[in-house]
């Protein structure tokens, strides 16, 4: 009789239990998002394996979105709060998890999970700084809310600075990111946010998919829509949370808009910007250039050697966020990815990317957004 239980029964959890009867083989899938094709996050806890040279295999590994399990290390923890790094093996099918658990439970997450009720507790911390409102914007396909943030306070003169995050839900560092960004914002003792206050209002969405981190998704809401494509055309169907922000956007107007990711493939932090979008100019060239110089100048874990391929002039998707937005606005708009593969220019065996690397990295983006604030 095997003690070995499997359980995915909660916030951000996924996973499909094939076969859990000895340690040496364990079988799992990772099941698809809503109402979709995607398939990549998973997170889940193994119980009844103190001690036991336990062999986990996630076996369609190979059929993910994005199959790029080279090099990847599982995120373990015995407490949701303190979260460690497991080898894997990928032998171009299955993913192979190798571990002896110190303790009788253990989780397993792709990337380590940003709860709901964490996204709760940080609107509340945010909303009793006298410095930051909260609003809902409208609802979730679900019926959740979807929280709005104002940081400082709007003036004329002032610039209007966008940051939203977790379009993709499993990558759930963009939310982790977002704590460190805002708890910095907040504080009324450091100079750069206190100057950046003087000079812009900030609209802050946290969490843009907040249905589909709930059900473990890696890149669709409930409905099953990719949220960043959807910024050309958004519905209130299929994709009320773009639908709600963008009218949100249009409201209020747009200076700067920072759009916080994860990238599955490239193991480093980089930036991905609207290079495509016909209304793409030399101004808006001149403060990415800028920005990008003053965070590799202020953040070593940041860097512009390794990322995606650039777009060609007017070629851009502008159902993606950037580009969109950029077009729409006339403004620079950035997307921000972080690995799950660790930032191999500052590798850490024991932690990786960890949330808090995430969370500091957030906090650092202030400094070369302060940098450009008067260009914008
Ligand atoms: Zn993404």
């Amino acid at each position: 009789m095997s003690n070995i239980s499997i359980s995915s029964k909660f916030d951000s959890g996924n996973i499909e239990v094939l076969k859990a009867q000895s340690f040496d083989d364990i079988q799992v899938n990772v099941e698809q998002d809503s109402n979709s094709d995607y398939l990549q996050y998973f997170f889940f806890r193994v119980s009844g394996i103190e001690d036991q040279e336990c062999t986990i295999k996630i076996m369609n590994a190979s059929e993910t979105t994005y199959p790029f399990w080279n090099e990847y290390y599982v995120y373990a923890s015995y407490d949701k709060q303190n979260w460690f790094l497991v080898p894997t093996e990928y032998n171009g099918k299955e993913l192979v998890i190798n571990h002896t658990a110190a303790c009788n439970t253990v989780y397993y997450a792709y990337y380590p999970p940003f709860s709901y009720e964490q996204h709760l507790e940080l609107i509340g911390e945010c909303q009793t700084s006298g410095l930051c409102s909260s609003e809902v914007l409208g609802q979730t396909v679900e019926g959740r809310d979807i929280d709005f943030l104002q940081i400082g306070f709007p003036s004329k003169s002032k610039k209007k600075i966008w940051v939203i995050a977790r379009q993709h839900p499993g990558e759930s560092m963009a939310e982790w990111f977002m704590q460190g960004f805002l708890r910095r914002l907040l504080d009324e003792d450091d100079s750069v946010s206190k100057a950046l206050l003087n000079k812009a209002v900030f609209y802050v969405v946290p969490n843009m998919n907040i249905d589909g981190s709930i059900l473990g998704n890696l890149r669709a809401n409930a409905a099953g829509a990719n949220l960043n494509r959807e910024w050309a055309d958004p519905s209130l169907e299929k994709s009320p949370e773009v639908f709600h922000v963008r009218n949100a956007m249009d409201e209020l107007g747009v200076d700067f808009c920072l759009d916080v990711h994860g990238d599955e493939e490239i193991p480093y932090n980089f930036i991905s910007a609207s290079e495509g979008a016909p209304s793409y100019n030399d101004k808006i060239a001149a403060n990415e250039k800028s920005f990008i110089q003053s965070w590799m100048g202020t953040c070593p874990d940041f860097q512009d050697t390794h990322g995606y391929d650039k777009d060609e002039p007017g070629k851009a998707d502008l159902r993606i966020c950037t580009p969109q937005i950029t077009e729409r606005y006339k403004a620079l708009c950035l997307t921000i990815e972080m690995p799950f593969k660790d930032n191999h220019d500052l590798p850490d065996p024991l932690f990786g990317w960890s949330t808090t690397r995430s969370e500091k990295l957030g906090a650092s983006v202030l400094q070369p957004t302060l940098a450009i604030i008067d260009k914008l």
